[in-house]
């Protein structure tokens, strides 16, 4: 017995690919794909999605009621240490910089 969920894509089923090519002759369908599930405790919409494009299409539609959820009304913030700023010098002259930016750990950053 395998488990699966059908993906929540709302456009799944419209999407033209041999896989979804579904029933008999003369009726055939688009059908929306199965997704199986992996019980191995790891969690991510690929448990509920067949593709980042159908996950795309669910956020897009639904992203009001998604965003209802967990409503951002102020930014985070990460703690960082001052930029440090270096400048090098390539073999033929060519000079770059690179700005190091280091995280401060906090139990709020790490993870
Ligand atoms: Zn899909």
């Amino acid at each position: 017995m395998s488990e699966h969920y059908w993906c929540h894509g709302p456009s799944c089923h419209t999407y033209v690919t041999t896989d979804r090519v579904r029933g008999s002759k003369g009726s055939k369908v688009l059908r929306t794909r199965k997704v199986k599930v992996y019980n191995n405790g790891y969690s991510s919409f690929y448990k509920y999605f067949c593709s980042n494009g159908c996950y795309n299409d669910f956020a897009n539609k639904y992203v009001e009621q998604i965003i209802r959820i967990a409503p951002r009304h102020e930014p985070l913030e990460t703690p960082i240490e001052d930029p440090k700023k270096t400048e090098h010098t390539t073999d033929w002259g060519h000079k770059w910089t690179h700005t190091e930016i280091k995280k401060i750990d906090t139990e709020s950053n790490v993870g």
